[in-house]
C-alpha cells in the first residue's frame, strides 16, 4: 500500500525495552501525528468496508486505540478482548504463553450474534500467542474471525504462520524482521 512506508517510519523503535536485548517497536509518534494516525484508520476502512463485517473485536490495551476508531467509521460493533479480570459479566477465558510466563484474555459470552463475521485488531503481531488466543475466544461464541490485522508485523516469529494454521489470514499495515 503507498501508505505503509510512511506510516512504517512513525514507529520508533527504543532499543533495550523492557530489557536488554529487545528492540520494542513504538506506536506512540504515529499517534500523535493525527494526519499519520488518519492515514492508518481510512487505510483500514478503505480495506474493510465491503467485507461485510459485524464486528471489530480489539486486544486490550493498544489495540482498543486502532480498532475503535475503525469500528466507529465501519458502523458495526466494537468488541474489547481484555486482559483477565476486568469484565463483570459472565465470560470465556483463554490462556496464552508470553516470553516469560502465562497472561489469559477474556470476552463477554454474549459479544457476538451467532456466525458474525469478525475482524481482530491488535497493534502488532510478534508470536501470535495474543491473537490466537483472542481468535479462539471468538470461534468458541460462534462467530467467524475473518482476518487478523496490525499495525506492525514482526515477520521472523512466525506469528503469520501460527494464525494461518488457524485458518485466519494476517493484514500487517508494516513489518520489521
Ligand atoms: P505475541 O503474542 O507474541 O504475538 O505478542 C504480541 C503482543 O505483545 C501484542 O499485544 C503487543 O501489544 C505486545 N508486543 C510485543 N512486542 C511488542 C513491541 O515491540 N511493541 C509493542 N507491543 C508489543
Amino acid at each position: 500500500h503507498p501508505y505503509s512506508q510512511d506510516l512504517k517510519q512513525q514507529i520508533r523503535t527504543v532499543r533495550d525495552w523492557p530489557k536488554t536485548g529487545v528492540n520494542f517497536r513504538d506506536i506512540t509518534p504515529l499517534l500523535q501525528n493525527p494526519s499519520q494516525f488518519r492515514k492508518l484508520i481510512d487505510l483500514l476502512v478503505h480495506r474493510y468496508q465491503s467485507m461485510h463485517l459485524d464486528a471489530v473485536a480489539a486486544v486490550d490495551a493498544r489495540g482498543f486505540i486502532i480498532g475503535a476508531p475503525l469500528a466507529y467509521a465501519l458502523g458495526v460493533s466494537f468488541v474489547p478482548v481484555r486482559k483477565s479480570g476486568k469484565l463483570p459479566f459472565s465470560t470465556v477465558k483463554s490462556a496464552y504463553n508470553l516470553e516469560y510466563g502465562q497472561a489469559e484474555v477474556e470476552l463477554h459470552t454474549d459479544a457476538f450474534a451467532a456466525g458474525a463475521k469478525v475482524l481482530l485488531i491488535d497493534d502488532l503481531l510478534a508470536t501470535g500467542g495474543t491473537l490466537l488466543a483472542g481468535i479462539e475466544l471468538i470461534q468458541a461464541l460462534g462467530a467467524q474471525v475473518v482476518e487478523a490485522a496490525v499495525l506492525v508485523e514482526l515477520s521472523e516469529l512466525g506469528g503469520r504462520e501460527k494464525l494461518a494454521a488457524a485458518k485466519v489470514p494476517v493484514f500487517g499495515v508494516c513489518a520489521f524482521n
